[in-house]
């Protein structure tokens, strides 16, 4: 068996050894069988193994891995197409992941004003309990402390409010002040939607002081919602968005989307990435994109989220002692526990049923967006069985 003490420590992992997975289920080297609903952090969108997805990047693993982005790069115009056809963007930057994308976004925002000459016009308005990646610029944007102790001076530049205050965000506007950064459905945070008013009235804020409005979907994004992207369900754009974890399915993807306008800081030489967007990741996402925007295909999500919503709030209703809430929009779920949530994932772990925690008390159930009904109700029992277990132990 593999030591794993040469590792970092920086992860408290859960000891299970996954050795391969098929669509929705996770199997150890010992040959349990897990249902997967954590999609690694919502990542698996397509569950693991996808036939389409196996193909595809097989193809491209024979023909060509990375060139670097010195040259044309076919299958990022390719993505970049088909992204921005479906969006409010006309231009895509490819990252590597999620925080790499939002440090696109953030240095898009900033130097949008540096080229239209405001240079001090740098800072971005955030929010508590956000979660934007874990770089040194990211976790300044976050909204949990914790994340940046100790590693020297916190990144400049960013202002933290109350999630979803309005008063608080108007407050914190100043001259220099580029935007607002905000995931429209926090996921680390532990599900926590924001108020579709509050997205409009950050836009008009926005609109009548020249700010740029930021969205980090990286969690949300990618149909997890039943929407292609979570702000569908709001009508509200931002002029930047923050994308990964779903668009690769299991491959490192992230892309930096933006307007014309608020790209037009970005000319040659302002940004780069040695891998971001690679023929693999390209030929990852394409693959992940045939998918999500075949016909029917979030018409699914939208019905099997119904299934988990149901069962989840009739779990809710028979266990008042466990639950307090059932949080989220589509396949973006979170169950809010009264008891400690780490407990209850441990109980569902016993019954082979992944979950994710959150904070605020929470664990995040992130299916892969192509659960059947049918696996959706096994996964409702087996959250059951561990309700009754956790309901037990509690007395
Ligand atoms: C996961 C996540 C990130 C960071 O993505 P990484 O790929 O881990 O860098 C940023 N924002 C949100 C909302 C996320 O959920």
């Amino acid at each position: 068996m593999a030591d794993a003490s040469s590792l970092y420590n920086s992860y408290n992992r859960i000891p299970l050894r996954f050795e391969r997975g098929e669509g929705v289920w996770l199997i150890t080297e010992d040959g349990e069988r897990y249902l997967d609903f954590a999609s690694g952090i919502a990542v698996n969108a397509l569950g693991h193994a996808h036939p389409h997805l196996v193909e595809e990047l097989k193809k491209q693993t024979e023909k060509l891995w990375h060139t670097s982005n010195l040259y044309q790069s076919p299958g990022q115009e390719r993505l970049a197409k088909r992204l921005t056809d479906v969006t409010f963007a006309d231009r895509v930057f490819f990252t590597n992941s999620g925080a790499e994308a939002l440090e696109c976004a953030i240095k898009t925002a900033r130097r949008y004003f540096f080229s239209k000459g405001e240079p001090d016009r740098f800072e971005i308005i955030t929010f508590d309990n956000a979660f934007h990646g874990r770089t040194t610029t990211t976790v300044a944007a976050g909204g949990t402390d914790k994340y940046i102790e100790g590693f020297g001076p916190k990144a400049p530049g960013f202002t933290r409010v109350l999630f979803g205050d309005l008063d608080a965000v108007k407050a914190a506007v100043s001259e220099k002040t580029a935007g607002i950064l905000i995931e429209p459905i926090q996921g680390e945070g532990g599900i926590r939607a924001a108020d579709h008013a509050f997205l409009r009235a950050l836009r008009t804020l926005c609109d009548e002081k020249g700010m740029l409005l930021i969205f980090d979907d990286v969690q949300g994004g990618v149909g997890r919602t039943g929407k292609l992207f979570s702000y569908e369900a709001s009508g509200v754009a931002p002029d930047i968005m923050a994308v990964a974890k779903g668009i690769g399915g299991g491959f490192p993807v992230g892309a930096c989307l933006a307007t014309e306008e608020a790209s037009s800081g970005m000319v040659a030489g302002t940004h780069g990435s040695t891998y971001g967007g690679n023929p693999l990741a390209m030929a990852a996402g394409n693959a992940v994109l045939d998918v999500v925007l075949a016909d029917g295909f979030l018409e699914h999500v939208r019905d099997v989220a119904l299934v988990f919503r149901q069962g989840l709030e009739s779990l809710k209703d028979r266990f008042p002692k466990v639950i307090e809430e059932i949080r989220g929009e589509g396949l973006f779920l979170g169950i809010k526990t009264k008891t400690p949530n780490a407990d209850l994932l441990a109980a569902m772990r016993e019954e082979k049923v992944l979950g994710v925690l959150a904070a605020d008390n929470v664990i995040r159930i992130l299916p892969p967006l192509t659960t059947t009904a049918e696996e959706a109700r096994d996964g409702i029992n087996r959250i059951e069985h561990a309700l009754e277990r956790v309901q037990q132990a509690a007395g």
